[in-house]
């Protein structure tokens, strides 16, 4: 048998709307792209959205927006995605790490606490495998130093801490979704910056479309921008050609865009599927001596499953042996035809990390535990009782 780790969830209703986009001339920069941001925006209960082709474009976006660079300390973990941290280090700001609590794998807010410096502008957090971290906390501790909060929500798409979505306005400044395809939702490539605040969506689009002064309506008097010549709603050359700052090419195209629509459309029953396969694995894993499952906070009124990670051998004591039980069990897995990962590995010793900055490990005990013991499993919608109950007996007997 063959269990993949992740596929993506695509219906009939994604397909036509990709294909309706063919038949159109907007490839870019089109309607599909605003209706896509006004759909998150609302989901998450925000003011805007600004859709981009990455969720490190949306977070290289706001370190920029906010001002964030040489000099300034961002306060952010290390058991996450890379991307989380590059973004910072894309404007030359400095990644502050604090560890996290061993229990969810989220950044724990007393260590931010005690991170903080005179230099330290603001806080990057993380939601790790689609678990909110303690938002208010950060919230709290941003407002009490003045720092701006940058959520990165990319695995958390419609989770909720105490009763409000992660992203919202109660929890950050501004927050990013990403739509890679084995995320919850997917547009092939893409993700979505969230907030409340007009000037940061203003240099947000700017900066999107090569510095352009307007790149959509929906801010300050936009006039449509447009695509590529020869489209309807193009404005004059001169607008067109005209760069007022330092700008990217991170603009999501239309047929990412009716891809994102599509399945905003049916948010609810793609995360109520993972859910349901989450349910399946707590029941196969449950009894199962030396296997820890994920633990959802209390403060968590919803989770959204991003990925489904397990531990062994966090009960050892060397860390050696617990390395070596991880890799035992891995082994066995792929063997067995179970596509499976060390997930995550910590940041801060990737090997540029430690090349860059000298980490050579114990600096952030609790992060590079659950780096020696976490495994991803396959999770994903189509996945089947007997998936589910092969991937456990597989588990069982490795241990
Ligand atoms: C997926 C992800 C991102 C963004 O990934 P892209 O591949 O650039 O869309 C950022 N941070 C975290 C924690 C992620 O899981």
């Amino acid at each position: 048998m063959r269990v993949f780790l992740s596929r993506p969830d695509i219906g009939e209703r994604e397909i036509a709307l990709v294909n309706e986009v063919l038949r159109t001339p907007h490839l870019a920069l089109g309607p599909k792209m605003v209706e896509f941001e006004e759909a998150v925006a609302r989901y998450v209960g925000r003011r805007f959205g600004v859709a981009v082709n990455s969720g490190t474009s949306g977070l290289h976006l706001l370190v920029r927006a906010y001002g964030l660079g040489e000099g300034d300390e961002v306060i952010t973990t290390p058991f996450s995605f890379i991307a989380s941290s590059n973004a910072i280090l894309y404007e030359r700001a400095l990644p502050v790490f604090a560890d996290v609590e061993e229990a969810t794998g989220n950044i724990d807010p007393a260590r931010i606490e005690a991170a903080v410096t005179p230099r330290t502008r603001a806080i990057l957090s993380v939601d790790a495998f689609g678990q909110p971290a303690r938002l208010g906390e950060i919230r709290e501790i941003a407002r009490r130093h003045g720092l701006t909060v940058i959520e990165d929500a990319c695995e958390a798409i419609g989770a909720e801490w105490q009763g409000v979505k992660a992203g919202n306005g109660a929890w950050c400044d501004a927050a990013v979704f990403a739509f890679y395809p084995n995320k919850q939702m997917t547009t092939g490539e893409g993700g979505m910056i969230v907030t409340d605040d007009p000037e940061v969506v203003a240099l947000c689009r700017s900066m999107r479309n090569q510095g352009r002064r307007e790149a959509v309506p929906g801010v300050s008097g936009g006039s449509a921008a447009a695509p590529a010549s020869g489209t309807d709603g193009a404005p004059p050359d001169d607008l067109w050609l005209n760069h007022e700052r330092l700008g990217y090419n991170y603009r999501l195209d239309e047929l990412s865009a009716a891809l994102g629509v599509a399945q905003m459309d049916r948010i609810e029953d793609l995360l109520a599927k993972r859910e349901r396969v989450a349910a399946l694995y707590r029941e196969r894993l449950g009894g199962v001596e030396g296997v820890r499952l994920p633990w959802i906070a209390p403060g968590v009124t919803r989770m959204s499953w991003f990925v489904y990670v397990i531990q062994v051998g966090w009960h050892l004591r060397e860390p050696e042996r617990q390395s070596a039980l991880r890799a035992s069990v891995m082994r066995r897995l792929i063997d067995a035809g179970v596509q499976c990962r060390p997930y995550f590995t910590p940041i801060h010793l990737q090997p540029f990390y430690r090349e860059r900055f000298g980490f050579r490990g114990g600096e952030f005990p609790v992060t590079e535990k659950l780096g020696r013991t976490s495994i991803a499993i396959p999770f994903h919608n189509h996945l089947t009782q007997g998936e589910v109950d092969y991937v456990g007996t597989v588990i069982e007997q490795a241990l």
